[in-house]
């Protein structure tokens, strides 16, 4: 009886979390990924899993290892019903990020290059991330979306990047300290933190962001707020390993 218990928790786990995602979202930079280790052709190695506890919601948010970080798929389709504490992105594991994009804010502001990013009446210089070329991505992302309708397009005319700070409220670092996140209008979006005190209150879903700009961004390998149950739907961010085959198989 036990080991049928533990047979099946395995093939939970198995299923939900695959450390193939790393290997094949982020090819360029790690040699091997297993249920042990992440190892970067570098030479850095992360664990795969670590002790610290992952019973309650906030030690997730806190405590999130590699197996974690992917343990919940994210799906693209059109269907914006987000079951309860359901975030995929949302559980990071901070010295992933920190092997990739830099240690601290010396060693990210290297890493970052001015790209010129088209509104509908101008453009604006954004710093971001030249790692994996997402400089690049975001140039092409850009261009697609200039071609909406400008209803749709007028959306990504006020814009962030860059900025080294915490997440409010917590001693975790935003995606935006690396150069990897952008938001988009977030006067005419929507934040979780404004309709709940607390990481595990009830919210009621709301977004506005059209839908046209979020599959262009997921075609490029950013993940967007507004697929998680805290939803920031001004958000996207450049995470790979949630968009890799490997992970969509497991659905
Ligand atoms: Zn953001």
């Amino acid at each position: 009886m036990y080991k049928t218990i533990l047979l099946v928790f395995f093939c939970i786990t198995s299923m939900l979390a695959n450390p193939e995602c790393y290997k094949e979202g982020y090819s360029e930079l790690i040699r091997s990924a297993n249920d042990h280790e992440i190892v970067f052709k570098n030479g850095t190695v992360l664990p795969y899993r670590t002790n610290d506890l992952k019973n309650t919601w906030d030690e997730k948010l806190t405590n999130a290892d590699l197996e974690m970080q992917i343990s919940q798929t994210y799906r693209i389709d059109s269907d914006l019903t987000i079951n309860y504490l359901y975030s995929p992105g949302r559980l990071r594991y901070q010295p992933f990020f920190q092997a990739i994009y830099g240690q601290d804010e010396v060693s990210i502001s290297k890493n970052l290059v001015t790209i010129k990013w088209q509104t509908t009446n101008g453009h604006k210089n954004l710093l971001v991330s030249k790692i994996f070329g997402i400089n690049e991505k975001l140039i092409e992302i850009n261009k697609e979306i200039l071609k909406l309708p400008f209803k749709e397009r007028i959306f990504a005319d006020f814009v962030g990047t860059y900025n080294y700070r915490f997440i409010k409220d917590t001693n975790r670092l935003s995606m935006h300290s690396y150069g990897i996140a952008i938001d988009l209008s977030p006067s005419a979006t929507q934040y979780w933190k404004n309709e709940a005190q607390s990481e595990t209150s009830k919210i009621t879903y709301k977004n506005s962001m059209p839908l046209s700009i979020v599959r262009i961004f997921e075609k490029y390998g950013f993940i967007w707020g507004g697929r998680w149950y805290h939803y920031d739907t001004m958000h996207f961010e450049y995470r790979p390993e949630l968009l890799a085959p490997s992970c969509f198989n497991q659905k």
